[in-house]
């Protein structure tokens, strides 16, 4: 059996981030990853959105996680030449009833230090995107997009670069925690076994599941597992806006709202369907429901004109109707079994926290 400091168990945006973090700490690190490439699951299959940190509860690990890791990610995009863009959001109100929402969403992001929201009216938000139909609108400069593939790429050659080792195809089978450190069974082609001082688990939709195949574990520590699948529909041609465009959050989700890749194309969703099983098929009927929502900010878009998109997973840790769970990053003072780290209910905003979460995890590894 070998053995090595620190196994990171999954080579997402996270767990890459993490990895940096322990490398640059001076910690030996070993990336398992079972596919065959990074970054090839819900880190490839997002909005590439820089969140601003709006609606998260105060004090919410989401809320102080995405602002610190919105700073931080602005920077290292400028200091890595990663692809991005600073392009802002509006959220826009299109009823009388939802202006007045509008002020109360401003409060929110202020208690999350969020405070350059500015409110505009209906002439102000046309003047920035003629193409918009709104009463009212909030504007968030500091929302924007990435290219989230550059940035893991970036994020893997800081670590390599730092001495970790990433080994893919190799999926991690089962744990047991020993008196000598935590043992873990790898599987694949090259199977084999590691006995490190230092796991995290990184592996996202699954995490709770890998988590129960630790022996030594305990389970009253284990959130369950759930997936919130969500569909984007694409649209031909050129996009209407040059910002992302949010409608008021109702209910449950944040709407069917616009967002835009850095090459200039306009997605529509993600819609949410919760589902038991991982599959990220795109059902074409499902953009009926879009044309109604999205023709409430924008009545221009044709008939016909969404074609269906991709495809993403929400790693939930709570259930359809409960309210939405907190990230987790369960070290030893939380489950009490030394250098186990987990990482559980990982959804949005992790890409824009990554590397905050990397830093709050090497800390807590040290
Ligand atoms: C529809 C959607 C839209 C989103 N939009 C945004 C957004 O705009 N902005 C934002 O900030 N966030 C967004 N998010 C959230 C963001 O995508 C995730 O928080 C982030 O990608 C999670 O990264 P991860 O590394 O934890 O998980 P993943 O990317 O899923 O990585 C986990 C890795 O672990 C590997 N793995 C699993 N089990 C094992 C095992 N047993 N052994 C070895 N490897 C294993 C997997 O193969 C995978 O590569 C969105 C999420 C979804 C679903």
């Amino acid at each position: 059996m070998e053995s090595v400091d620190c196994v990171v168990i999954g080579a997402g945006v996270v767990g890459l981030a993490v990895a940096r973090a322990l490398a640059r700490q001076g910690r030996e690190v070993v990336i398992l990853e079972a596919e065959n490439a990074f970054g090839t699951i819900t880190s490839a299959r997002n909005s590439e959105v820089i969140h601003a940190g709006i609606y998260y509860p105060a004090g919410s690990l989401k809320a102080r996680l995405c602002v610190q890791g919105k700073a931080m990610l602005y920077d290292y995009c400028r200091s890595h030449q990663i692809a991005h863009q600073r392009c802002g959001k509006l959220i826009v109100a299109t009823s009388a009833a939802q202006v007045a929402t509008l002020e109360g969403i401003r409060a929110k992001a202020a208690a999350n230090g969020v405070d350059d929201l500015r409110l505009l009216s209906r002439d102000e938000a046309l003047e920035l995107e003629p193409n918009l139909q709104c009463e009212a609108a909030l504007l968030s400069p500091s929302t924007g997009i990435v290219d989230s593939h550059g940035l893991m790429l970036a994020l893997l050659g800081d670590a390599e670069q730092a001495g970790a080792m990433l080994a893919v195809c190799s999926p991690v089978l089962t744990g047991a925690v020993t008196a000598d450190g935590i043992v873990v069974e790898v599987g694949g082609d090259t199977a084999t076994t590691l006995l490190a001082r230092t796991v995290v688990n990184a592996a996202g939709l699954t995490a709770p599941e890998l988590a129960r195949r630790i022996e030594g574990m305990p389970a009253a520590h284990i959130p369950p597992q759930f997936y919130a699948k969500g569909c984007y529909f694409t649209l031909a041609g050129r996009a209407p806006f040059s910002r992302l465009i949010y409608p008021v959050p109702e209910a449950a989700g944040l709407g069917v709202h616009l967002t835009l890749d850095l090459g200039g194309q306009a997605r529509f969703g993600p819609n949410v369907r919760w589902i038991d099983e991982i599959e990220y098929g795109v059902d074409p009927h499902d953009a009926d429901s879009f044309y109604d929502e999205v023709r409430r900010y924008w009545p221009a878009l044709a008939d016909g004109a969404l074609q269906p998109g991709y495809a993403g997973i929400r790693p939930k840790i709570s259930g359809p109707g409960e309210p939405a769970a907190d990230f987790r990053i369960d070290g030893p003072a939380t489950h009490g079994v030394p250098g186990l780290v987990h990482l559980f209910g990982i959804e949005s905003p992790g890409l824009t926290a990554s590397l905050a979460i990397g830093e709050a995890v090497a800390a807590i590894a040290e």
